[in-house]
């Protein structure tokens, strides 16, 4: 071969070359614009519910792989009850575990600081990935807060090479940091915004929460085609109790009521206190007939025992009780004025009541 031949054959290598490494640096550039977008969305997610089912139904479908789990450790319970209290209990979301201590659920646990790649084993991995068919590897994404592991989102694939111990996990570990920062964040969001949507002194919700939920609850019933019944309490001549025992005597009396009413409801049931001495509770999927029983049943509870005060004294109480349904339609777009509406007439139903004697049950006559 002449130098001249020689020349030509190495710069031809040499353009192949680049032409590789420019079709790998586009594959990269792809890949982190991926993983940027990706991370991007679960920072923009608006609630809990949708950064969950981000992390969970978001990844499987972006990094194309069969099953995802999300692993979340909640020792405090504080996880269970914001989902509860927004309406989504955690027992909704498909494949989200929310549990109490991570120790024993996956051995890699024990020390889990990087993403861990490898065979799926179903003795080591079935507890976090309960629903994963058929899934021979798995890459288990710590989720951590300050040092402590929170939890871990779970890709299994089918493909035993998917997900393999030499495989670089860099991309990975940078989704768990943002994925654990938007799940500390959404949190306490959440938390903030529930301690504005609880009444201090019974822990129950307030009226700014009532209002949220009855249209979210319309909404439900609007879509699936069933009913929404309201009950609005009112205890009876309640300013007397605060006249003769003081209004310390008083706010006990309404703690005790809160727990009596609270003995009889479902936890889908939404209760809140929507003013002095009045409770609203919202059963979604009802209808009068069986709210007229669970509305005599708190009545009865009511006034079936002296509650005690906390000068040792004790005092008997009764309680009057209105009762308002609605069915939406689809051609119900305002939802806020059907729940105002609601509400009012339960109002209507509990004045008669009242004005029939007290301490009864009354169903609105529409
Ligand atoms: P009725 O049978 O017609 O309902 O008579 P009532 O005395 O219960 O009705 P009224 O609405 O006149 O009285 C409600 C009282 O509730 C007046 C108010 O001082 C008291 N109240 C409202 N909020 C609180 C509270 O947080 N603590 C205490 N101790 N009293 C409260
Ligand atoms: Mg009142
Ligand atoms: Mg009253």
């Amino acid at each position: 071969m002449t130098s001249r031949e020689e020349l030509e054959a190495q710069l031809g290598a040499t353009r192949r070359r680049l032409e590789e490494l420019t079709v790998e640096v586009a594959r990269n550039d792809e890949i982190m614009e991926r993983a940027q977008r990706r991370e991007l969305r679960l920072l923009q997610a608006e609630s809990f519910e949708a950064l969950i089912l981000g992390l969970i139904d978001g990844l499987r479908i972006s990094y194309g792989v069969d099953y995802v789990s999300l692993v979340l450790c909640d020792p405090d319970h504080d996880i269970r009850h914001l989902l509860l209290a927004n309406g989504t209990p955690a027992e909704d979301f498909a494949h989200l575990l929310v549990v109490e201590s991570m120790s024993g659920l996956a051995p890699q646990y024990i020390a889990l600081e990087q993403p861990w790649l490898g065979v799926f084993a179903a003795c080591d991995h079935q507890l976090i990935c309960p629903h994963a068919v058929d899934a021979r590897s798995i890459a288990m994404i710590p989720l951590s807060h300050r040092g402590k592991l929170l939890g871990s989102i779970n890709l299994c694939s089918s493909d035993p090479l998917r997900f393999t111990h030499e495989h670089a996990s860099d991309f990975l570990a940078h989704l768990g940091v943002i994925a654990s920062f938007c799940i500390e964040n959404t949190i306490n969001r959440a938390r903030l915004l529930r301690s504005g949507f609880t009444d201090v002194l019974t822990g129950w919700h307030n009226r700014r929460y009532l209002t949220v939920r009855t249209n979210e609850e319309l909404a439900r019933a609007r879509r699936d085609g069933s009913k929404l019944v309201c009950l609005m309490l009112d205890i009876d001549y309640f300013k007397q109790v605060n006249d003769t025992w003081g209004h310390a005597a008083g706010d006990a009396v309404l703690r005790e009521l809160a727990q009596r009413i609270e003995m009889q409801v479902r936890a889908s049931d939404v209760a809140a206190r929507y003013g002095g001495e009045e409770f609203v509770v919202l059963l979604p999927n009802t209808d009068v007939t069986s709210a007229s029983r669970l509305a005599e049943r708190i009545r009865k509870e009511i006034a079936a025992s002296p509650i005690a005060l906390p000068s040792g004294d004790s005092v008997r109480i009764t309680a009057s009780i209105g009762i308002a349904e609605v069915s939406p339609g689809p051609a119900d777009k305002d939802l806020k004025t059907l729940g105002d509406s609601l509400i009012a007439r339960a109002d209507v139903a509990l004045y008669a009541a009242k004005s029939a004697g007290r301490d009864r049950v009354v169903v609105e006559t529409a």
